[in-house]
């Protein structure tokens, strides 16, 4: 079981882009402080290790909050720098992104970065491509059925978890529970925030049986003091906000009945 955390702050989620302007980033309240440090004091109380995959934005505005997920012993990795969706941008704009964040965090720490998690899990083959050229040793963005209205999609037959795509370069792709008529994405964010936690931890459960599972939370959805941006569709507002003051006491009770581990010590 691979326990991980995407840093981002509240105005990087696409949730709230229509509501933000994304060219004033540097000027909307700094936040991502709160969850993460909610977060590493957590899995310091379960003896727990996480892998983070840490926005190069973020890096930049609060290294030192990169140099202190370092020193508490968990794995760094990459969702590079500008959060921008992935198949929405050339891919040479995107190897600059990701290799500008790849050299923010190892000048910030002393880990080499073999992970990445593309924004909003937009992942496409030629950022694959991309990654493996980069000297990447896995990707953890693909949920292996379509799912939603914004993840990406690869070309990839196997659906176990840990999926070798080539020789040095391996997915680890999200957990999906089957419900017959449908598949609904079990791997953590506003899914785990929705439902009660019992009825999480059962099909958790269930899932495992049969293969590995990934989880996954983002420091904004443990910090409900953050500003409410308004001026967003319903559904969205739905998706950002919803149970933002419980997240906190759910992972708490995952740490308790799960083991983790970061996601590079399985690859
Ligand atoms: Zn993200």
């Amino acid at each position: 079981m691979m326990l991980s955390f995407d840093v981002e702050d509240w105005y990087h989620s696409h949730n709230l882009r229509g509501g933000l302007d994304w060219e004033q980033w540097d000027e909307y309240e700094l936040r991502v402080q709160h969850g993460t440090t909610r977060i590493l004091d957590l899995l310091d109380e379960y003896d727990t290790e996480a892998t983070f995959f840490v926005l190069g934005h973020v890096a930049d505005r609060a290294p030192g909050l990169v140099a202190e997920i370092d020193d508490r012993g968990h794995e760094l990795a990459s969702h590079g720098y500008n959060h921008e969706l992935l198949y929405e941008q050339d891919p040479s704009d995107v190897r600059d992104d990701i290799a500008r964040s790849v050299e923010l965090l190892e000048s910030i720490s002393e880990q080499e970065i073999r992970g990445y998690r593309a924004p909003s899990f937009t992942i496409t083959d030629w950022a694959i491509d991309i990654l493996d050229d980069l000297g990447f040793e896995y990707d953890s963005s693909h949920f292996p059925a379509p799912v939603h209205d914004r993840y990406g999609e690869i070309s990839i037959e196997s659906t176990e978890t840990i999926a070798p795509i080539r020789d040095g370069f391996t997915e680890v792709q999200l957990p999906l529970f089957d419900a017959k008529v449908t598949r609904i994405p079990w791997a953590g964010g506003g899914y785990f925030r929705f439902m009660p936690y019992a009825v999480y931890r059962r099909g958790l459960e269930r899932i495992r049986r049969n293969r590995d599972c990934v989880f996954y939370l983002h420091p904004w959805e443990l910090d409900p003091g953050q500003p409410c941006v308004r001026d967003v569709k319903y559904q969205y507002r739905v998706r950002h906000y919803t149970n933002i003051g419980r997240t906190e006491e759910k992972l708490e009770q995952l740490l308790a009945d799960f083991e983790w581990e970061p996601i590079g010590e399985n690859v």
